[in-house]
């Protein structure tokens, strides 16, 4: 069958914040390209439904340096910067303990280290972006309930208005989240740990403003972070909280009048925002670290959180999603100047050799941020406040951990617009 035979060349599974953006960028990167994205729930380009969607629901998501510039390079940044709060500094402690550390966007020659933007207001501007993908088909709701590789290229079995369907493609890219159905059912090996804990979200305000810093503090009832949150205009009274909490506290907490958690949060945040004044509606996630020891196969590729799933105070999972998104984007278009078909296992593979030292090095940053600050060990009290002095005192330190944050740890010097106006890779 030649490539012309087929009903489209990449299939999305997945129109999430991970999907919507690959169809996005591969759609600017090689507008010849037939794309489909297959979608479950009722959400389409321009439209976003009203209800709840796991992609673009309240939460929000910090995007750091290094993904502003992937939004720029996509021409979303104008219009996601209209929402976007910058965090001008992040002030990183623990809680009845000494140490404490600053990281500033000014030290680093840059107007930010990260920006804040509500889910939704992505999806909304991601939507309106696809809108205008002239090859784009977007099948939503429609589920896709298996793949099959054939001789020919992938096949894959969707379920749209309640009858059964199947399309052909070159290459078919999972991106169905966290609890990837398709993941479990094509059998790929997850490493999971779970970290007992839950992470509760919600809008909170406060008596002083929060001055575009950041708070990321680890207490003995779990790490929380709090991020600058209401716009770059806002009155800077609004940060979004994500609380990391064991099942028992989260359900304590869940119990309590809005006053009360005010109270609580009051009393493991402290005083660096004044009063708690305001709290908004909570959501909830278990907390796991799912990555794939592989991310491909004959015409598949695992992408977002189906390929890896982190702890959120650390804020890494979508960026690092966006990394591996826009070097499968390259390998596509290399390929496809080479004349090769995009499912083919040497491109995949291609892929994950170029994403994997950058995706590693992110788990393990995150996951070691987590397990050292989450911890009550004492040992490890006393090793972390000398890590957060150590921060402060040592440039180098507080370099390659800003690096880290800002989404630029495994970049090559020369590889950025970031590293063009002279800043260098230090790994
Ligand atoms: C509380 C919290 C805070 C976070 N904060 C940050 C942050 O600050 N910075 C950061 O970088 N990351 C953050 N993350 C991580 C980030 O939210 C995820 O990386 C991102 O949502 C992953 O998007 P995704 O598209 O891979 O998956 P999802 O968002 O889960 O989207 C999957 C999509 O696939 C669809 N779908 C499912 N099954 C099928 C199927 N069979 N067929 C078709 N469609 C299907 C679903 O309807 C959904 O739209 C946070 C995560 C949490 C939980």
């Amino acid at each position: 069958m030649s490539r012309s035979d087929l009903d489209t060349d990449v299939v999305i599974a997945g129109g999430g914040l991970a999907g919507a953006t690959l169809a996005l960028a591969l759609g600017q990167a090689m507008p010849r390209l037939r794309i489909t994205v297959v979608e479950a729930f009722p959400l389409s380009p321009n439209a976003l439904p009203d209800s709840y969607q796991p992609s673009y629901d309240s939460r929000s998501t910090a995007l750091a340096w290094g993904s502003k510039m992937i939004f720029e390079d996509l021409g979303l940044w104008p219009r996601l910067s209209r929402h976007a709060t910058p965090i001008r500094q992040i002030h990183v402690s623990d809680r009845g303990r000494f140490g404490a550390s600053r990281l500033n966007a000014e030290e680093h020659g840059q107007e930010a280290l990260g920006y804040v933007v509500d889910n939704r207001w992505l999806g909304l501007s991601l939507m309106a972006a696809l809108g205008e993908l002239p090859g784009l088909s977007w099948r939503a709701p429609a589920e896709v309930a298996d793949v099959e590789a054939k001789t020919s290229g992938m096949a894959v079995f969707l379920l749209e208005n309640g009858e059964h369907r199947s399309l052909t493609a070159q290459c078919v890219v999972i991106a169905d989240g966290g609890r990837s159905g398709l993941r479990e059912r094509l059998g790929f090996p997850v490493s999971r740990s779970d970290y007992g804990q839950h992470a509760l979200i919600a809008n909170v305000s406060t008596s002083e403003p929060h001055d575009f810093v950041a708070y990321e503090r680890f207490t003995d009832a779990g790490p929380m972070a709090l991020l600058p949150a209401d716009g770059p205009d806002g009155a800077g009274s609004t940060s979004a909280l994500v609380w990391t909490l064991s099942k028992e506290k989260l359900d304590e907490m869940l119990a309590c009048s809005d006053e009360q958690k005010c109270a609580r949060l009051q009393e493991r945040f402290g005083w660096r925002l004044g009063r708690f004044v305001r709290i908004g509606s909570c959501n909830h996630y278990p907390l796991v670290l799912n990555t794939v020891t592989e991310a491909v196969r004959p015409g598949i590729a695992l992408v977002g959180n189906a390929a890896h799933t982190l702890h959120p105070v650390a804020g890494q999972g979508f960026n690092l999603a966006l990394r591996g998104l826009m070097s499968l984007v390259e390998q596509f278009r290399l390929a496809d100047g080479r004349g090769q078909s995009l499912g083919n296992l040497s491109v995949l593979n291609a892929w994950q050799e170029s994403h994997r030292a950058d995706w590693k090095r992110t788990v393990r940053f995150s996951d070691s941020l987590i397990r050292i600050f989450g911890s009550d060990t004492p040992g490890l009290a006393v090793a972390r406040d000398m890590g957060l002095v150590g921060l402060d005192l040592f440039p180098e330190a507080r370099r390659w951990f800003a690096r880290q944050a800002m989404g630029l740890g495994g970049r090559k010097a020369e590889a950025l617009p970031l590293d063009r106006a002279g800043a260098k890779n230090h790994d």
